[in-house]
């Protein structure tokens, strides 16, 4: 048996990560240490041996990446058994979540489990990962289930239905209900070639969310509501996204709900620090225009922004007029760039794109564009609704909606005061 085999046994039978396993199995043979004695320091290490005393019982909330082992007590969300390949072999795992009164955290058993959603068990003896940024259990060979006596008090429906702005990037197992507001056929590079799916946003009363299902199902159809089991979430653009692979089970259902609401509105400081939203509701201040707002062109063949008639990609290229904004707001917690599309920029303009151009060759320069604007935007306190994405240079605000408030907090403060004064 090589090396390679022997670490991949052994982090199979330990639950435990393959390569630091052949990296530490790969020094004691080069120290000469016996094959045998080797791997049974490595159990000793990695495994559970001589561990047989209950571990730290914790809730949810206080469970770290820096710990080992954690014993919890815990209500069970959802289980999805599948088979995956490891090495070539196939491995039957069981995944899903379990929370507390302090959380919910993803799980993954490597042994089979007797327990169900709506279980409450203490898990003890169970590891602690961190995958995909998020942490999760892992139940092994070495973890001990047994049925709780007191149930923790879970805030779920207790239908066991996610709130659709609960969800998390790397929730599992979850069970969804909700109104498909879009949906759309597309083809993309998936790893057997072109790939037919469907994308589109799910909305219930809470939120709203992107999804993809890769089956292309008969009841992922706009407007139709469907109830989604074994839904696992994925990170896209920054925010979850609902994926509907082979084990999900979608069935339309006859249930009103109402996706009119507004999602709550919420300070940018708090929204940036969650890496942003899909459908998020800010109010503040325009405080300046971002440089490239106004009367632009860009190039028909890429899109890219046309200056002096070039493009950097294309050369001397015909650009197409647009107009555009992209106008900083400040709600006093924290500052994002507001992308304003065309039409968005035409309404604040005033005029059509026609009009800005006649507006432009009259004044022999498209800046009077971006000035009108300026005029119009800064000092506005706005309504933005939209989606939120964060990266190195800040948060951009993608606007669905954008609408001046003709009254600013201060103005309305002091209308109240004045009511209250008689
Ligand atoms: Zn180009």
């Amino acid at each position: 048996m090589s090396v390679e085999e022997r670490a991949a046994r052994l982090a199979a039978e330990l639950d435990a990560d393959e390569a630091a396993i052949r990296e530490d199995l790969e020094n004691l043979l080069a120290y000469q240490v016996p094959v045998a004695e080797a791997e049974e320091s490595l159990r000793r290490k990695y495994g559970t041996e001589g561990e047989d005393g209950p571990e730290p019982s914790v809730d949810i909330a206080e469970i770290t990446a820096g710990m080992r082992r954690v014993s919890v007590t815990v209500a069970v969300l959802g289980t999805n058994t599948r088979t995956i390949s490891v090495d070539g072999e196939a491995r039957e795992l069981t995944e899903g979540m379990i929370a507390d009164e302090t959380g919910r955290m993803p799980y993954t058993a490597w042994e089979p489990v007797d327990f169900e959603p709506g279980d409450a068990v203490t898990i003890d003896g169970a590891q602690v990962r961190e995958w995909n940024g998020r942490l999760e259990l892992q139940f092994g060979e070495g973890t001990r289930i047994a049925p709780a006596e007191d149930a923790p008090a879970v805030d779920v429906s207790p239908d066991g239905v996610m709130r659709i702005a609960d969800i998390e990037v790397g929730d599992r197992a979850l069970v969804v209900e909700g109104r498909i507001l879009e949906a759309e056929s597309r083809t993309i590079d998936g790893r057997d070639g072109p790939t037919d799916i469907y994308s589109g946003v799910i909305a219930d009363e809470s939120g709203r969310l992107p999804f993809t299902d890769w089956e292309r199902r008969a009841a992922i159809v706009a407007g139709e509501t469907v109830r989604t089991e074994q839904v696992s979430v994925r990170e896209f653009r920054g925010v979850p996204s609902l994926n509907f692979g082979e084990s999900v089970r979608i069935e339309s259902i006859d249930k009103q709900i109402d996706v009119s609401q507004e999602p709550d509105p919420k300070p940018l400081g708090a929204a940036l620090a969650d890496g942003g939203g899909f459908d998020v509701l800010v109010t503040g201040f325009i405080v300046d225009l971002r440089e490239g707002s106004g009367l632009i062109e860009r190039c028909p063949e890429c899109r890219r922004r046309v200056r002096g008639g070039r493009c950097s990609t294309h050369g001397p290229v015909d650009g197409e007029p647009e107009l555009r904004a992209m106008a900083i707001i400040d709600d006093g917690t924290g500052t994002a760039t507001v992308i304003l599309d065309a039409d968005q920029t035409a309404d604040i303009y005033g005029g059509s794109i026609e009009d800005a151009i006649a507006a432009a060759r009259e004044a022999m320069d498209q800046n009077v564009i971006t000035s009108t604007l300026r005029s119009e935007l800064i000092g506005e306190y706005v309504r933005v609704r939209g989606h939120l994405s964060v990266d190195e240079y800040g948060g951009t605000l993608d606007a669905m909606r954008f609408e001046t408030v003709t009254e600013s907090p201060e103005t309305a403060a002091t209308a109240l005061l004045a009511e209250v004064d008689g």
